[in-house]
């Protein structure tokens, strides 16, 4: 708003003020146009989820997918923004974060996919950004998307406890890192709400933590869509709440694993 002396107007509105992202683009290293192009898969509409696709719409991404097969239930309300009382029990997390986000910018395409994971085309994105509760899931998205060379980032929280792991093309993937615990883990399909509940192991969760792990994970892909690998996580950062540490870990790739024997045993005009 401009200010208005006796003698006239002092202060004026710049072109700069009139550019919804002028101040993104002084950031040297981001590319706006590429930021705006990405086609971006965001996986869990929960509260990493609705995290992550609130940063995405402001950072400028257009093109966003939200896939979750579970409803609204009240214990997401103080994790969620996109969610409402009157949402409970009546509508998908994945339409009402797409309707919801839809309206902070009217350029963005939000999608809801209110389905499995398992049903979802991954060939349609450049970026996939996991927001899962289980890590059954992580796998076949860690999968699925290592498969066709998309960079993956998967957040996860624990109470004040979170991480983010950077999968990129070629290098360690979430699969590489596994133990026996986390095998064990994976065999049970569990969710912390929701009606396609089959275990539930009401997790500690809190909004500040989830609003770390979210940043973290769409500052890296900004990095991605920017063209900007070389500034990425490697490959994964423990984050604690509780005494305000964190701390990053170099993966590497398990010769055994899966994923890697998969890839690299198949030609790239068969994919
Ligand atoms: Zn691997």
């Amino acid at each position: 708003m401009n200010r208005v002396s006796r003698e006239g107007p002092v202060l004026r509105v710049g072109r700069s003020d009139s550019d919804r992202y002028d101040r993104m683009r002084r950031v040297e290293w981001i590319d706006m146009d590429a930021v705006h192009s990405a086609r971006i898969l965001v996986a869990g509409a929960g509260a990493l989820g609705n995290e992550v696709v609130k940063n995405l719409i402001l950072a400028g991404f257009r093109m966003i997918d939200v896939a979750d097969m579970d409803d609204i239930v009240v214990s997401n309300l103080s994790r969620c923004l996109f969610f409402r009382d009157r949402d409970v029990k009546k509508v998908m997390k994945s339409d009402v974060v797409a309707e919801r986000a839809s309206e902070m910018d009217p350029d963005a395409r939000i999608s809801s996919i209110p389905r499995r994971i398992q049903d979802i085309d991954y060939w349609n994105y450049d970026i996939a950004l996991g927001c899962l509760d289980n890590i059954a899931a992580r796998m076949h998205l860690n999968s699925h998307t290592y498969f066709r060379d998309i960079p993956y980032i998967d957040g996860a929280t624990d109470g004040f406890r979170g991480k983010v792991h950077v999968v990129l093309p070629g290098g360690p993937c979430l699969q590489c890192t596994m133990n026996r615990t986390h095998v064990r883990e994976a065999e049970k399909r569990f969710t912390c709400t929701g009606s396609s509940s089959v275990y539930v192991p009401r997790m500690a969760a809190d909004i500040t933590t989830t609003a770390v792990i979210a940043a973290m994970q769409v500052r890296e892909a900004l990095k991605i869509a920017s063209g900007r690998v070389d500034m990425c996580l490697k490959h994964i950062a423990y984050y604690n709440g509780e005494n305000c540490e964190m701390f990053t870990a170099e993966a590497s790739v398990d010769p055994e694993c899966v994923n890697h024997l998969l890839r690299e045993g198949t030609q790239w005009g068969s994919r």
